[in-house]
């Protein structure tokens, strides 16, 4: 673990903020966590789940002498907050964030930043189709990645202890070009996602379907593209607004092997579909070995159990790979 850090201000504190919070309260990463979120209700929340030391509903009161500050919001909105806590900003601090997208989260927080104040822009690819502080827990980010995508001028050092701190919340952490981010991340989680949308959309389009036999038969492939069309509207909104480019090339791909599927059902291409279908078994093979997905049977679905208000952690909660 690296050093402790001595004041920590978490901006947004749902789902992935609140985690952090449990975090490091749990593995002692700093001394003190102040804990902002623009709503009262959310603010109050979070202090009945204890999450922090400090609570505002303001930004710029919450960094003020954080050594490190953690912008977990949606990604639609960092220009202003990122306006609006700049001149709060202590010398020397770190400024990172959670976002799902990475180019837009450097183009909109880094031109606010006064000189001497360091971007570590990050992303846990760790997540649930929850939100909120209470739907938070200590254990999220275990074992899953967190990338980080610094400019190659940033500071070393500030890099090192964004490295250091996921490791101690217990992620394994990757570095790589932002560009690079949105583009793996466009075609690993942004397209699945926007899939999931279309076809659980498509399907309550069909209102005689949906009235009973979507409930009735979902066990059949289309409960688990549910779970992920529940997933936070918000923040949905903003990754594809925010990663237009990357998704629509991952689209466009996506779209033309669609459309060699489509031909193969109607051309009775048995083969053809038989070998994809083989090579995409391989790949889920692959995904269990590297350790981010279990073998184990899920048709039941392990139930969520939510965060205790004394321990904030649910055992056997049920995660995804996250946005
Ligand atoms: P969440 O549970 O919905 O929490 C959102 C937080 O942001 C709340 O504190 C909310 O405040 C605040 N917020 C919402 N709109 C805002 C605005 N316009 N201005 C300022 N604050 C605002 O969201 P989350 O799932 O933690 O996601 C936060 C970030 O993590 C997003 O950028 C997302 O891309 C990234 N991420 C999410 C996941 C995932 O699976 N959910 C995984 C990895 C990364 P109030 O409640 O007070 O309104």
């Amino acid at each position: 673990m690296g050093e402790k850090i001595p004041r920590v201000a978490l901006i947004g504190i749902g789902l992935i903020g609140s985690s952090i919070a449990r975090g490091v309260r749990h593995w002692g990463l700093a001394d003190e966590i102040a804990v902002q979120s623009r709503r009262a209700e959310t603010v109050a929340t979070a202090e009945r789940f204890g999450l922090g030391d400090r609570y505002t509903t303001r930004a710029a009161e919450a960094v003020d002498g954080a050594d490190l500050v953690i912008l977990s919001i949606p990604v639609g909105a960092y220009g202003a907050v990122a306006q609006e806590i700049a001149p709060a900003l202590k010398p020397g601090a770190i400024v990172s964030d959670v976002g799902s997208v990475k180019v837009s989260a450097i183009r909109q927080v880094e031109p606010w930043l006064p000189d001497g104040v360091h971007f570590v822009p990050a992303h846990p690819v760790a997540g649930t189709e929850h939100s909120g502080p209470e739907a938070g827990f200590t254990e999220l980010f275990i074992g899953r990645w967190c990338i980080l995508t610094p400019h190659a001028e940033v500071d070393r050092t500030a890099v090192a202890r964004m490295r250091a701190l996921w490791e101690g919340l217990g992620a394994q952490v990757d570095e790589m070009p932002a560009d690079h981010h949105d583009m793996v991340l466009a075609i690993t989680s942004h397209v699945p996602h926007l899939i999931a949308y279309n076809i659980v959309g498509t399907a309550a389009h069909l209102e005689h379907v949906t009235q009973s036999e979507v409930m009735k038969f979902a066990a059949g492939g289309f409960r688990d593209f549910t779970r992920i069309a529940a997933s936070d509207p918000t923040m949905w909104r903003d990754v594809f607004l925010h990663n237009r480019e990357a998704v629509l090339e991952m689209l466009g791909r996506f779209t033309e092997d669609l459309t060699a599927l489509q031909r193969a059902i109607r051309w009775g291409e048995g083969d053809m579909l038989f070998d994809l279908f083989t090579r995409t078994r391989a790949i889920r093979r692959g995904i269990i070995e590297a350790g981010q997905e279990t073998e184990a049977p899920d048709f039941g679905r392990p139930h969520i159990v939510e965060p205790s208000l004394e321990t904030g952690s649910p055992d056997g909660a049920e995660r995804n790979p996250g946005p």
